[in-house]
């Protein structure tokens, strides 16, 4: 998955650890769920479930077994033999989420073989990005999809809901003749069962899967049909109101998500094992993409243009197709065995993600962004209360479910050390032949932390020291420094090979220097900048006087692009984990404008202002004129969308509204909010700003 931050969701008492421990006592294996689903054109479903599963020890009186459900009624339950013919109905308690049954009720059961639990049960369908969510538009079209992760299948049927047992699905679904309805697994059968009813029967999974995977879309959708190697399908849904736009981009969808195929089957040695890769563009949808196996969710508002988009939403949309389609080898076919080692999906899906779009925009000038991209780790590494190693203790599964866990420590930090150990410590081929190992040893099963460390050489102690201890490194004038306890030795940093820029300070002279004979340089005389694009993680302070220096000497321009990534991403290091200075802040409005690439331009507009305090009127009107000097259209909006958030004095807000009224593209609501909150709002800019983002 990849997600926005849902700090503000409900916590839910959820699971306890304890019960966890218990189910993994007492269960075998969870094995099928047939799940027939009766979906209703506005506000009601209902459904039965038939769940197979084996103990591992039978229940003690007083025992009960645990079926999770987050749903509004329990009819039924019953226990049923392999032709589903009932052998007896069976006492059950709803309450707190939780169906429970007795010990007593399981007489005559035995341990390993295969008992099977019918429940009947009704619910509503969600508006809450849970269970099953639908939305209604304005024109009276119905969309429905599910998400599953981290644990809202048991919102949408009763079910066991832990990550670490893999069951198969065979799902029916009766609904609306006229919707189209997407699972999983291709459609089998389709029946009409009344003039307006429709019954359609899915092929039964062949794959075990966790049950936060399973999903359902259902609704009004639209559908672009596609096919990969002549044999997998990769259909596109969209919703009707969208068809105008996904029309100018289907191209740009069906070429990214085969090159996204591809290259994971080459560079696993494995193919895709699903009968088709759909996916499906959802309305109001938080998560930016879910990978559900052959049916991966994305969200609608963000990769479906509207409008021009500035490079670097262009590079994020493939980055989530990516994203998502690395998950169908790391994350789905090996799934997780406890959510405390997340990053051996978002780590790993983000690697990837980065790697194919490096792949795909090879020689152009979104090729980089991903470097840039990583000063998010030091944001989540900044915040004492939420910092964790990679590989961390068990915490508590509310915390999961509420997304505590699922921050930029598992996705970006992860990301980025996968990365580092492929191109500094591994190298490559040899991190590949690891990565097709662990593939092959593992996939169809559950894996956790041990499995990876199985791959890994003896004495890769770098590795492990970043999954299992907290803290980022750094570069500090000549010495190496961490924070926390990441612990690396100055041999080990040897060991990374860096590659640093010494720029001479009175010529202006820059030369690249490898980390053996730094030694030589580091002088007075020369300003050593710590190569930034170069696959590692450890970041480097910078200090005003260096600033200084390069802002007199006036070479920025003469910086080729990864020294100018290396120079921007320790700004924003420095400002986000030590000052937030003056000299900082000047030093980018001064020579912000000398920043070519598109790519960096936008990393530096959006994360060096968010980092800073408060602008000053003299600050404010030198970014101003950052805008103003700036003749390129595209370069002018990236200015216009970035500064919109952050300038306050009455006079340049109404300068910018007149500004931002001219223009055709639209901003985020969010910034608009901000925006009307410092406007008088009887005011006509007021009202026309309103207008325009309706
Ligand atoms: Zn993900």
């Amino acid at each position: 998955m990849n997600h926005h931050c849902r700090k503000d969701q409900k916590q839910r008492d959820f699971i306890k650890n304890e019960e966890v421990d218990f189910r993994n006592s007492q269960l075998k294996s969870v094995d099928n769920y047939e799940v027939s689903l009766n979906l209703l054109k506005g506000t009601d479903y209902s459904g039965t479930v038939v769940i197979d599963f084996k103990f591992k020890q039978l229940l003690q009186q007083g025992q009960h077994l645990q079926i999770d459900y987050d749903g509004q009624e329990v009819n039924f339950v019953e226990l049923v033999d392999q032709q589903r013919q009932q052998i007896r109905q069976v006492d059950y308690v709803f309450q707190d989420q939780r169906i429970l049954i007795s010990s007593d009720q399981f007489s005559g059961v035995t341990v390993d073989s295969v008992v099977s639990i019918k429940l009947k049960f009704k619910n509503q369908y969600y508006n809450l990005d849970e269970g099953l969510n639908s939305t209604i538009t304005d024109q009276n079209n119905q969309y429905i999809y599910t998400q599953g992760e981290v644990a809202n299948t048991y919102k949408i049927f009763p079910c066991i809901e832990q990550v670490n047992f893999r069951a198969t699905f065979d799902l029916t679904v009766t609904h609306p003749a006229s919707w189209k309805v997407i699972s999983n697994e291709p459609i089998l059968s389709q029946l009409n069962i009344s003039f307006d009813t429709q019954k359609t029967v899915f092929k039964k999974s062949q794959i075990a899967l966790p049950n936060y995977l399973f999903t359902l879309c259902a609704g009004d959708y639209e559908q672009y049909k596609n096919i990969y190697n002549d044999k997998i399908g990769m259909d596109t849904y969209y919703r009707k109101e969208k068809a105008q736009y996904v029309a100018t981009q289907i191209q740009d969808f069906n070429d990214i998500t085969k090159f996204g195929i591809n290259f994971m089957e080459q560079y696993t040695k494995v193919n895709y094992y699903m009968d088709k890769y759909d996916s499906v563009y959802c309305i109001d949808y938080i998560y930016f993409g879910m990978e559900n196996p052959g049916c991966t969710t994305l969200e609608e508002r963000r990769y479906v243009f509207e409008q021009e988009r500035e490079p670097i939403k262009i590079a994020l949309r493939s980055d989530i197709i990516f994203h998502e389609i690395s998950h169908m080898w790391f994350g789905d076919c090996i799934s997780l065995d406890w959510w405390n080692n997340l990053f051996l999906k978002e780590g790993f899906a983000n690697f990837f993600g980065y790697k194919i779009n490096k792949e795909y925009f090879k020689g152009k000038e979104l090729e980089w962004y991903f470097e840039m991209g990583k000063v998010k780790v030091v944001y989540g590494e900044n915040d004492p209360e939420t910092i964790f190693p990679l590989s961390h203790e068990r915490g508590l599964y509310q915390d999961y479910q509420s997304m505590e866990y699922h921050n930029d420590i598992s996705y970006e930090k992860g990301g980025s050390v996968f990365q580092m150990m492929e191109q500094k410590i591994y190298g490559e081929q040899d991190f590949q032949n690891r990565m097709i190992s662990y593939f092959k040893n593992n996939q169809f099963t559950v894996a956790g932390i041990k499995q990876l460390l199985a791959e890994l050489k003896e004495d890769d102690s770098i590795s492990r020291k970043y999954i299992f201890n907290k803290g980022i490194s750094y570069y500090d004038q000549g010495l190496f420094k961490d924070t926390y306890n990441l612990g690396l030795t100055s041999e080990e940093y040897k060991q990374l090979k860096l590659k640093f820029f010494a720029i001479c300070k009175q010529r202006g002279k820059i030369i690249e220097v490898p980390h053996s004979e730094l030694d030589q340089y580091s002088s007075d005389k020369l300003i050593i900048i710590l190569n930034n694009c170069d696959g590692h993680l450890v970041f480097q302070r910078i200090y005003k006087e260096d600033l200084s220096a390069i802002s007199q000497l006036n070479i920025i321009e003469q910086f080729n692009l990864q020294l100018r990534i290396s120079l921007w991403k320790a700004i924003i290091f420095e400002l986000i984990q030590f000052q937030k200075s003056e000299d900082h802040i000047n030093f980018f409005l001064d020579n912000i404008r000398y920043e070519q690439n598109p790519v960096v331009y936008h990393f530096a507009l959006r994360f060096v202002p968010k980092y800073f305090n408060k602008w000053t009127i003299e600050q404010e009107n030198k970014i101003i004129s950052v805008y103003e000097n700036e003749k390129d259209k595209l370069r002018n909006r990236i200015v216009l969308k970035n500064l919109i958030r952050y300038l306050f004095t009455q006079e340049n807000l109404n300068y910018l509204v007149t500004e931002y009224l001219k223009q055709t593209f639209k901003i985020k609501q969010k910034y608009l909010d901000q925006l009307t909150e410092r406007l008088d709002p009887k005011s006509e800019d007021y009202k026309k700003l309103i207008e325009k983002n309706k």
